[in-house]
């Protein structure tokens, strides 16, 4: 049977990294990224909780292509601070009253989403319609049917869109799926994905089942899913998952723990875990007794080099920031007029699988996954 590829074509990729081709074999991280127009586009940061403020702010202050020019808070006393920090004028600092009026701030070009989950299709698409090119955090929204609205809303504001998927463009990311699509030749027989974190507390918007849409399964899951398709190289046909509440007081109609399994056309089975009161953060794809391992495998500059089977951990030049990579890479795209890696398409395709995962979890059945 002829596989179904995946969406993402590798050699655009690498033309979008700014890579030569014969990096294609080992998808460095180099800085070969060059203009002699340095045009910075302006990004506003909108929501300055933890990811704005550990990740995005400070990778941002490498970024080639864009740079920090406006914030969105709702915060007044953290406004002077991020001002001072990354010298933000006050004409370009708002509020969620003033957030429309983005539209007639012409330094803004891209306004990055980075709310809690329940948040994110409404500013996406009232930011494009505001006439900005957005990136959105993931999961790209609460069901597949916001992703849908949110990539017609682009469509129809004629402005590029990217989910925040910063392993997309992250080197041994690229190395493993580059190998497992060409030394394995895509005949990978077992992906396991994993991903846990003990951050369950009470008033936690991420185990609020109307803020965050399924605790470990939005916020973690998405990483194992997006792992799993892009190392078998297609997307998966069916699920079969199980949850369980490891304390009914804290996690209120939603579950502390998810096991779902992956089947994929091919009989590739990816086995996954993600809970909010254990850890584990790995990936690992295999063939016969060949193997390919990351571990860490998800934490933001966490990943510390690829295992193999020969025994030989192999480390490759990379970014400090995962999201400087991320972020200038969609700059470049909206610079040069060329399609997203990680694009509103991928964030849908995510959802739908996570929509048929809590399906498989109600129903106790395995569930052929619906893409339509
Ligand atoms: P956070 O709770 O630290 O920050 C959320 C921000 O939203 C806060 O500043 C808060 O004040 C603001 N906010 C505005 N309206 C709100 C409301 N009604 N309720 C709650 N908060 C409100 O969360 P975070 O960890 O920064 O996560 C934000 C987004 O970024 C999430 O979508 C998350 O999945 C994503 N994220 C992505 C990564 C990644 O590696 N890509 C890592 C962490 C978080």
């Amino acid at each position: 049977m002829k596989k179904k590829r995946h969406s993402i074509d590798r050699r655009e990729m690498v033309k979008q990294l700014g890579l030569g081709s014969a990096s294609l074999a080992l998808f460095p991280f180099t800085s070969s990224l060059n203009f002699s127009d340095p045009k910075k586009l302006g990004v506003a940061l909108v929501g300055l909780g933890n990811y704005a403020t550990r990740q995005l702010g400070p990778a941002l202050r490498h970024t080639q292509f864009c740079e920090l020019k406006g914030i969105v808070t709702g915060t007044p006393e953290k406004k002077p601070k991020w001002q001072k920090e990354y010298g933000i004028e006050d004409r370009h600092c708002y509020n969620y009253e003033t957030f429309d009026q983005l539209a007639n701030d012409p330094a803004i070009d891209i306004v990055y989403i980075v709310l809690p989950n329940f948040m994110h299709a409404e500013y996406t698409i009232r930011a494009l319609k505001a006439g900005k090119h957005v990136i959105c955090e993931k999961p790209m929204g609460m069901n597949a049917q916001e992703c849908k609205d949110m990539i017609s809303a682009a469509r129809k504001a004629n402005k590029k869109l990217q989910i925040g998927y910063r392993l997309f463009y992250e080197p041994h990311h690229l190395k493993l799926m580059e190998t497992s699509q060409q030394a394995f030749e895509g005949r990978i027989k077992l992906i396991e994905a994993s991903l846990a974190f003990d951050m369950a507390r009470p008033g936690l918007w991420r185990i609020d089942k109307k803020m965050g849409g399924g605790g470990a399964l939005m916020d973690l899951g998405i990483y194992t899913i997006q792992a799993a398709r892009r190392a078998a190289g297609s997307n998966p046909v069916s699920v079969f998952a199980q949850a369980y509440i490891d304390d009914p007081e804290l996690y209120k109609g939603i579950y502390g723990t998810y096991v779902y399994q992956l089947r994929f056309a091919d009989n590739t089975v990816c086995n996954s875990t993600v809970s909010f009161s254990a850890y584990s953060d790995r990936l690992h794809v295999s063939r016969g007794n060949e193997y390919l391992e990351l571990q860490p495998a998800f934490a933001a500059n966490q990943i510390s080099g690829l295992d193999t089977w020969n025994g030989e951990k192999e480390t490759l030049e990379h970014a400090e920031f995962q999201q400087t990579v991320q972020m200038d890479a969609f700059a470049k795209n909206i610079l040069e007029d060329t399609p997203v890696i990680a694009s509103g398409e991928e964030g849908l395709i995510d959802m739908q699988i996570i929509d048929a995962i809590k399906k498989s979890i109600d129903s106790k059945k395995s569930v052929v996954i619906d893409y339509s």
